[in-house]
């Protein structure tokens, strides 16, 4: 149950990073140390207190904290002071002995340096998930069909990592982002490729130095309605009933973003717009399929009747 910081009763959501892969948990206001491990271990039966430790991330100090019961409360007291929604685990093999496995470690977690290699996009505009979005952004490389597809990615990353960021350059050719703290060093410039059309991670600094100071709402403010239009596409497409008010709700569920009805209903109607084109199209495609009906099923009788 997720009713914000202001009640008894909230969750947080657990992202639990085990060997290769990342598992996503709700973490409830109060959740014990075994109920962690229980519902990790549905995810991942690997997962449990026989087997593994479980670090959490401390926010203020970008350290791995190991975990007993009377750290589960601090790190829950913690987030809920800090208004943080993600809180970020690392589960370790007992008889690991590299160097992770240590009571405090410093690992970076989502943030990635940047590299040298090329990346093709595969997540985040694709897979919508914190999990995928946290890494779609990966470094100097990556490339992307073009500047609107980076632009979605780049929301996505923001969205699940719960940083924001600015324009300092919005062009199809080229654009510029910073961290949206002023001062921090954290910073993207991608461009369009000559040779292939492309358009790819020139440059960048995925290393925040404005610290942990992650947005503190629970609203987002790159969460705008065609970010919505974006999340809601697939389900819209499979389920036209799909209604703004349930969609409201399983953003937040699913996202831990807090959104206004005015926006969500926005974002439903650009992505109606993205299925079905504009007016004029829909009623193209009409005469099309009216066409199409005669020609294929020879004595069907086709009208199109058209009202104002
Ligand atoms: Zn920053």
């Amino acid at each position: 149950m997720e009713v914000g910081f202001g009640s008894a009763i909230f969750s947080f959501l657990g992202s639990c990073r085990y060997v290769n892969g990342l598992y996503l948990i709700s973490i409830p206001n109060g959740a014990t140390l075994l109920e962690i491990f229980q519902s990790l271990g549905r995810k991942c039966t690997a997962i449990n207190s026989e087997l593994t430790i479980l670090q959490y991330m401390a926010p203020h100090e970008h350290i791995a904290v190991t975990l007993n019961e009377d750290d589960v409360r601090n790190m829950i007291n913690l987030h809920s002071c800090l208004k943080l929604n993600i809180i970020k685990l690392i589960a370790v093999p007992k008889d690991d002995q590299s160097p992770v496995n240590i009571n405090v470690a410093r690992f970076d977690f989502g943030d990635e340096v940047c590299s040298d290699g090329v990346h093709d996009l595969d997540v985040g505009t694709l897979t919508n998930s914190i999990d995928a979005w946290i890494h779609c952004i990966r470094g100097v490389g990556q490339k992307f069909k073009d500047a609107a597809e980076f632009r979605i990615c780049l929301k996505n990353y923001v969205v699940g990592s719960r940083r924001s960021f600015i324009y300092r350059r919005n062009e199809s050719g080229n654009i510029l982002v910073v961290c949206s703290k002023e001062n921090c060093q954290w910073k993207i410039y991608a461009s369009k490729h000559k040779a292939d059309n492309s358009f790819g991670i020139r440059k960048c600094n995925l290393i925040h130095s404005c610290g942990d100071d992650n947005l503190r709402s629970r609203s987002h403010p790159k969460a705008d309605s065609s970010w919505i239009a974006n999340v809601v596409k697939e389900k819209l497409r499979r389920e036209p009933s799909y209604r703004p008010c349930t969609m409201l709700k399983d953003i937040e569920r699913d996202y831990g973003v807090e959104l206004e009805y005015h926006k969500v209903w926005a974002g439903k109607e650009m992505a109606m717009h993205d299925i079905h084109g504009t007016d004029k199209g829909s009623y193209d495609k009409l005469r099309w399929y009216c066409h199409a009906v005669k020609e294929t099923n020879s004595g069907s009788f086709v009208e199109l009747v058209v009202g104002n």
